[in-house]
């Protein structure tokens, strides 16, 4: 075939090409039609280039038949805006007490800016995305967790029905963590738990939690320590003897919930490694942690 305008060319030879794709055939053929809900976050969405491999990524399993789902966080972004204005944060067991102008920040920020800049970057590959917030067409419905906490919700229900319109017109949806409750207050969510609960909503193939680690470790400063496959039963015994802390917390009960409520996998992943994406799903590299179903 002719050479596309504006394909870089990446050095490899035209064999290496044809054998990568064909080596990907039967991942592709597994996935084909099927929705996998991607978190990202970490690392890889505070820097530029992971942010655009993530979008070609995201791009190529749109194109080769998948239903990718995207869902965002964007604490570092918070954090800084919030920094910017002058605006002290408390916080109280590690959560952020989230006050109406802090609200209103984390949600002009994550809907404004940081998935915008995502629906941008995956629009530069052709017009696919659609940015919503959880407050979109019903969904997610939230309750306020604690009234000391300020505005930070727990997810009551979860409306896929906007989602599968998207999906069923071939548009790849990003959706922002804000969720309101039942009298339209809007209120913040950790992106985990919202792409947790999508992916059980959907009944996704898989739901994929980028972040800035190798995956779960027995010892968080020692990757070697690194866990390739974890059933459900030892994520709730390595929560409870706080192996597993911070950040990982929500991540993993995220992934709990996703597979009790319909996902049929949930995978941590490093989004620091360019194209972790394809490596996992495409590839046979055993790479991440593997959260085990009950399934065969
Ligand atoms: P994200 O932006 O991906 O949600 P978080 O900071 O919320 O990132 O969560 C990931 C963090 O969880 C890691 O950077 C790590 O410091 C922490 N963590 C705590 N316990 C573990 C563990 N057992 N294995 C891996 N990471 C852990
Ligand atoms: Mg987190």
């Amino acid at each position: 075939m002719t050479p596309l305008a504006g394909i870089p060319d990446r050095g490899y030879r035209p064999e290496q090409r044809a054998r990568a794709l064909v080596e990907a055939l039967p991942y592709i053929q597994h996935f084909r039609n099927e929705v996998v809900v991607v978190k990202f976050g970490g690392n890889a969405m505070i820097n530029e280039d992971l942010a655009v491999t993530f979008a070609e990524d995201v791009v190529l399993l749109r194109s080769v038949g998948l239903k990718p789902v995207v869902v965002h966080g964007g604490g570092p972004q918070i954090a800084e805006m919030l920094a910017r204005l002058g605006k002290e944060s408390e916080f109280r067991d590690g959560l952020r007490v989230t006050d109406s102008e802090t609200l209103d920040v984390a949600r002009m920020v994550l809907v404004g800016k940081v998935g915008r800049d995502i629906v941008g970057r995956i629009n530069m590959h052709g017009a696919h995305a659609v940015g919503l917030s959880g407050e979109d067409g019903g969904l997610i419905t939230a309750t306020i967790r604690d009234e000391s906490l300020g505005y930070v919700g727990d997810i009551v229900q979860v409306n896929p029905g906007i989602l599968e319109r998207l999906l069923a017109e071939d548009l790849i949806p990003v959706v922002s963590s804000i969720g309101s409750d039942i009298t339209g207050q809007a209120l913040n969510i950790n992106a985990d738990t919202v792409a947790g609960a999508i992916g059980g909503a959907l009944n996704a193939k898989k739901v994929v939690y980028l972040t800035d680690v190798p995956g779960l470790m027995r010892d968080v400063n020692d990757p070697s320590t690194l866990v390739a496959r974890i059933t459900v039963p030892e994520l709730e015994a390595m929560i409870a003897d706080g192996t597993i802390a911070g950040g990982m917390v929500p991540k993993v009960r995220s992934c709990i919930d996703a597979i009790e409520f319909g996902a049929q996998g949930a995978h941590l992943l490093d989004g620091r490694v360019p194209h972790v994406l394809l490596l996992e799903l495409f590839t046979d590299t055993g790479i991440g942690t593997m959260v085990e179903t009950r399934q065969p």
